[in-house]
């Protein structure tokens, strides 16, 4: 088992220097500037992330990128990278235009409806020159007023793309337009490889509607849920034929062809559920790459879920240094006989930071704090990226 942990937070997140004076202020019709950050993705990619403007005419974000320093007092050396109108919750961006061996310097400015602008600190950062190959999850915030779910992009080592769940949906908003297609196109991915809805719940499939209408998907695996399911289960399905993608359905048994380096094995359910609790129904994923291992469990619970994957199989083949917590850090989930099979080095929470449900339970993270497992929640973390190289894990 894997057990390095590097933080790139600390090497690569600068010196906050907010522009326009110690502290953000409101008045003088000028917007509440963002506090900008930038971490390393990959050694390829610059990671940029702001902290949201609360402001309630708050009108476009617009990132900056130059090859020197200043780029507030002469604008017209920069380029803006990505402009994002009318959303301030969407407040993080990939640049995938950085060139290794080059030093790159960013700015966010803000503009209100008043078209006043605020600036935020100016970074600066040197790709380096390699590029690794490496697995890499983005566990990506599904938090949207009281919304929660899971959704996870997998980038494997030859560059497939894979997502696990896609979040949820609401009348006005959608996990999928919001959030992960924005991700995929700052990332420059244009289709995916690959889907998996891991159950037929809205917090899981709902946002996955959005990305197979929006773009090409290779394959879908899903449970194959045969009992009473929500119009949105049936929408999904609809949309995975009409949008032409294979459709599969996961159970116990599969190893799955992502990357010719990975393993990839569904190892619950068994064939088509359609009885009893729906999240007992969820597709689980082991995934192996050299000597490094996650677990995605979708929304299992203890009884008849867990229990059924202990009895099923030997600790060995559950292993896994990463372990993707089951429903959202419920503590009906995640028991001590399936942490002492796991033994996982890091556990991963998928959840939304205004869900009504209380998660994650307290009795769950003292489950995991007990055993020393540091934990990683998109609640608080928001998007968070675990990465290895099959042999180190980096988490930022
Ligand atoms: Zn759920």
């Amino acid at each position: 088992m894997a057990g390095k942990l590097l933080i790139i937070a600390g090497v690569f997140s600068l010196a906050i220097l907010l522009s326009c004076g110690d502290s953000p202020v409101e008045s003088a019709g000028e917007p509440t500037p963002s506090i900008l950050s930038i971490q390393l993705y990959n050694d390829s990619l610059v990671y940029t992330s702001w902290t949201q403007c609360p402001d309630s005419d708050f009108e476009t974000y617009i990132l900056w990128q130059s090859l020197s320093a200043g780029i507030q007092a002469d604008p017209s050396q920069a380029l803006a990278i990505k402009i994002i109108t009318g959303n301030p919750l969407q407040n993080t961006w990939f640049d995938s235009t950085a060139t290794p061996g080059e030093s790159y310097w960013y700015v966010l400015e803000t503009r209100n409806e008043a078209g006043n602008s605020s600036w935020s600190n100016e970074l600066g950062i040197t790709l380096p020159l390699n590029e690794p190959d490496n697995l890499t999850v983005f566990f990506i915030d599904p938090s949207y007023g009281s919304k929660s779910g899971d959704a996870m992009l997998i980038r494997t080592p030859n560059g497939f793309n894979y997502l696990i769940d896609g979040g949820d949906r609401s009348y006005t908003w959608s996990c999928g337009d919001d959030v992960i297609l924005p991700l995929l196109d700052s990332l420059g991915i244009t289709h995916l490889d690959g889907i998996v809805g891991t159950h037929p719940h809205a917090d899981h499939i709902g946002g996955l509607i959005a990305v197979l209408e929006e773009i090409p998907v290779t394959k879908v695996w899903d449970c194959g849920w045969t009992g009473a399911a929500s119009g949105t289960y049936e929408e999904f399905l609809y949309t995975i034929q009409s949008s032409g993608a294979q459709y599969i359905q996961g159970s116990r048994g599969m190893t799955l062809d992502w990357d010719p380096d990975l393993q990839v094995r569904i190892l619950h359910p068994e064939q088509s559920p359609g009885s009893g609790n729906m999240n007992n129904a969820s597709i689980l994923i082991h995934i192996t790459f050299e000597d490094v291992s996650f677990l995605f469990t979708g929304d299992l619970e203890t009884d008849d879920g867990e229990d059924g994957v202990l009895a099923y199989y030997s600790p060995d083949d559950l292993k896994a240094d990463i372990l993707k917590v089951g429903h959202h850090g419920s503590s009906d989930a995640t028991s001590n006989a399936w942490l002492d099979a796991v033994q996982p080095s890091y556990a991963a929470i998928e959840v939304g930071s205004g869900n009504p449900y209380g998660h994650p339970h307290g009795e769950l993270l003292y489950r995991l704090d007990s055993r020393g497992i540091p934990v990683y929640r998109t609640d608080q973390d928001g998007t968070f990226v675990i990465t290895t190289d099959g042999t180190d894990i980096t988490v930022f």
